[in-house]
This record gives C-alpha cells, sequence and structure tokens, in this order.
C-alpha cells in the first residue's frame, strides 16, 4: 500500500511510532522524562552539533534525544501528525497558542522593522503587538478584510516603512464576525515588498484548521493554530503549534529552545489522542453548525447571522471563501435585537449551551464579544468591525444537532416574553 497517498485520518493511530520502542504497546506511552541518556559520550557530542547548528545533519542522520526543552518523542510524534494535515516541512508545538504567536513574532522582527496585520484579531494577540511589540519598537498597521490588493499596498507605502516590513498576519475566517482575508492577496502583497529577505506571510488557522483549510497551499509561509481549540477538541488542555518549511522552523525551534515555552509530554500524548478523532469531531461539528445557521437565519429575533455557509453566491467573498475553504466551520455569531440585556438574558438562559469562552471544542459554547473575549478593543473600533452589544458567539459542539436546536429556541422564546 503506497502510504503517501493514504489521507491523514488514516494514518493518525500510527504514524511516526513504532511499537518496539515500547514493549509492543499499541499506543505511543507518554515519556514522562527530562532528559535522555546517551549510549556513548560520542553520541551525546554528535546530538548536540546537529541540535545547536555546529554543523549540518548528514543525510541520514536523526536528530537525537538530548533534554525535553529541545524535544521530547511525545512532541516529535505529535509534530510529524500535524504536519500531515497541513501538508508541512516542519512544525513545533508550544505550550499555547500565545506561545507559539509570540514567538513566530519575536523570531523574525527585529526593533525598527514594520509589521502588517489584518483586524480584527485575536484578543491575545492584538494586546501583545500593542503593548510589548510597540516597545520594542516594531511598527504596526492594521488592515480590514474588505480593503483591496491597491489600498494595502498604498497604507504602507504611506507609512514610510515600507522598506523594514517584516512580516504580514493575519487571521481568516476574523474572530467573531466570520470577516475573510483573503490569502493569496496577501501572498501577492508579500510578494512585492520582499527584496533580499522574504516578507513572511503567517496566518492564523485555528478557526478553520487544520480540517478545512490549508493557508500553506495559498502562498503562506507560515501557519500557526491554537491547539487548545480544534485540535485539542476537549476543553482540557492548552496548547500551539507552527507549521512551515524547515528554514523557517529551524528559526522558531531555536528560539522556543531559549523561552522554553515547547508543550510538555504530557499535553503532546493528550495532543497525540485529540487527533485520531479530529476529522469525525470537527464533520460532525460543521454539520451540526450548518442546520443550526438554518434555523437561526429565519429566527425573528435574529438580525443577523454571521456564517460563512450563508454567504450568498453573489457576495464579493464567495470565490474566496470557496477557494480557501472546504466547509463553513463550526463557528456562527448571531445579532439579537435588544442589544446587551437580550443578549444576556439568552445566554444566562441557554442550558445545553455552556457560557464559555474558547472554541472548538466537543461541547457547544456561547459568549458575548463585546464584554468578553473582546472586551479590551477601542469601543470605536470594536463598532467598526462590528461587535455590537447583541452579538453572541456560538461554537458549535458534537451534541445532536436537534437538541441544541431546542436550546437555542427556547433561550430565544425567553428573550422575546421578556
Ligand atoms: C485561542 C486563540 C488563540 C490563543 O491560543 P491559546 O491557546 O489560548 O494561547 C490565538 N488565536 C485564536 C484565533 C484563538 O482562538
Amino acid at each position: 500500500m503506497n502510504k503517501k497517498a493514504m489521507r491523514p485520518e488514516s494514518r493518525m493511530m500510527s504514524y511516526g511510532y513504532n511499537p518496539a520502542w515500547s514493549e509492543g504497546a499499541i499506543k505511543c506511552p507518554i515519556f514522562q522524562t527530562s532528559t535522555f541518556v546517551f549510549r556513548s559520550a560520542e553520541e551525546g557530542k554528535a546530538f548536540f552539533e546537529v541540535a545547536y547548528g555546529i554543523r549540518d545533519r548528514a543525510p541520514e542522520e536523526k536528530t537525537g534525544l538530548i533534554y525535553s526543552r529541545l524535544n521530547n518523542p511525545d512532541l516529535e510524534i505529535l509534530e510529524n501528525r500535524l504536519r500531515l494535515w497541513d501538508q508541512a516541512e516542519e512544525c513545533a508545538v508550544f505550550n499555547s497558542g500565545m506561545a507559539a504567536m509570540s514567538t513566530v513574532m519575536l523570531s523574525f522582527l527585529q526593533p525598527g522593522d514594520l509589521l502588517l496585520f489584518s483586524n480584527p484579531i485575536y484578543g491575545g494577540t492584538d494586546h501583545f503587538i500593542h503593548h510589548f511589540l510597540s516597545k520594542m519598537d516594531i511598527k504596526y498597521l492594521t488592515f480590514f478584510p474588505d480593503q483591496s490588493k491597491e489600498e494595502i499596498i498604498q497604507l504602507i507605502e504611506d507609512s514610510g516603512y515600507a522598506d523594514r516590513l517584516k512580516m504580514i498576519f493575519i487571521e481568516t475566517p476574523a474572530n467573531p464576525t466570520n470577516d475573510i482575508v483573503d490569502i493569496s492577496m496577501c501572498a501577492q502583497i508579500s510578494k512585492y515588498f520582499s527584496h533580499e529577505e522574504k516578507v513572511i506571510l503567517a496566518v492564523d488557522n485555528t478557526y478553520m484548521g487544520p480540517l478545512w483549510s490549508h493557508p500553506l497551499q495559498h502562498g503562506a509561509d507560515l501557519v500557526l493554530y491554537s491547539a487548545t481549540k480544534y485540535i485539542g477538541g476537549h476543553s482540557d488542555v492548552i496548547a500551539g503549534a507552527v507549521l512551515g518549511s524547515s528554514d523557517y522552523l529551524r528559526k522558531v525551534k531555536g528560539l522556543r529552545t531559549f523561552l522554553g515555552n515547547m508543550a510538555g509530554p504530557w499535553t503532546g500524548w493528550l495532543l497525540l489522542r485529540s487527533l485520531e478523532t479530529l476529522k469525525v469531531r470537527m464533520e460532525q461539528q460543521s454539520y451540526n453548525a450548518q442546520k443550526i445557521a438554518q434555523y437561526l437565519d429565519t429566527h425573528p429575533l435574529i438580525s443577523k447571522v454571521h456564517y460563512l455557509g450563508l454567504i450568498p453566491s453573489e457576495a464579493k467573498e464567495y470565490p474566496v471563501y470557496k477557494r480557501q475553504y472546504r466547509a463553513p466551520g463550526a463557528m456562527i455569531s448571531i445579532v439579537i435585537d435588544g442589544g446587551e440585556k437580550a443578549a444576556f438574558r439568552f445566554l444566562n438562559q441557554l442550558q445545553l449551551f455552556k457560557l464559555a469562552v474558547s472554541l472548538g471544542s466537543t461541547e457547544s459554547l456561547a459568549q458575548h464579544p463585546a464584554t468578553m473575549t473582546h472586551v479590551d478593543v477601542d469601543p470605536q473600533m470594536r463598532q467598526k468591525i462590528g461587535i455590537c452589544s447583541g452579538l453572541v458567539r456560538l461554537s458549535i459542539g458534537i451534541e445532536h444537532y436537534e437538541d441544541l436546536i431546542e436550546d437555542l429556541n427556547q433561550a430565544l422564546q425567553a428573550v422575546a416574553l421578556s
């Protein structure tokens, strides 16, 4: 059988692990160890030479196990399995999504450089750029999903820092409104401003990956995840991941070694377990979300449903949606008539949906972006990007969709009666 031709879901149970390493155990054990015993001093020397880049790895030479801040079997197997979904050369796993985002930015940006990012963006990423990178004298510019390539190029040129543009960081679909940013358009912008050094295009694919979107295939250099979300999928672990070419990942892993923000073996093991069911979970979530979006779209108390599956075929973003995404996903935002009061009444009334932030898990979640995940965003900006007081974000889980609809229905009825 041609293993390379097999789909990722067929390989998630065994890829990269050999039962002979562990007494025939069918599952990879948790390598709960801080350090690894070298067979000889010569071997230890060789491992360090490769790990610290003192010499290149020989063609058949493997990176040896040294110390769990550098590498650990649970992490390496996890990284190899994640690579299959995005068809990436290399992967690095972190102890949180934010560790992945911040380490990537710190790996490629220096004082005086310019960073361009899409808006809206995850609150933690926004905070890191505004409050930390700016202190390091890293300049930033932001653009909106409805801006054209020409407008964005003009924006960069008008900034006076065009020759220092080093990274374009985008999040698509944007949280919480599902606005789409065109990845290949951003790749063209990155190319336009790349001279001796490539302007890195990094995509936070947490909302759609790694099943429904593969940004590397649309011209991105790096794809990032909060693995806390769909990859973990059970609301019981915090982790992050970055994927891309070996050249870029060498840099990212180098900094990870010295910041020490890699994930531990227990996190690696939990994520290996999660990856086995990634596809069935995400497919069920998207199936449920499509049913729920249809129901919400006709409800008289709801003035707007933000969901990729409801984008009309004549809309400007429709071709980008079709090109970039294999499914409409499982994140829905709704605008309830009656502002914060009605939204809170609705949230307090939900029973099967849990009132919590985060997303992508087996259980369905609901939250209020304006006062919760996006409370730190400037109020004027919140208005501009559509985070109004009646907006509620739903993450759809794997429960029966009819039970979820019944829950939404009874909560909306309570709003109507108040
Ligand atoms: C949750 C999230 C993050 C941050 O990930 P953590 O695992 O919470 O650190 C970054 N980007 C997006 C889109 C997220 O949803």
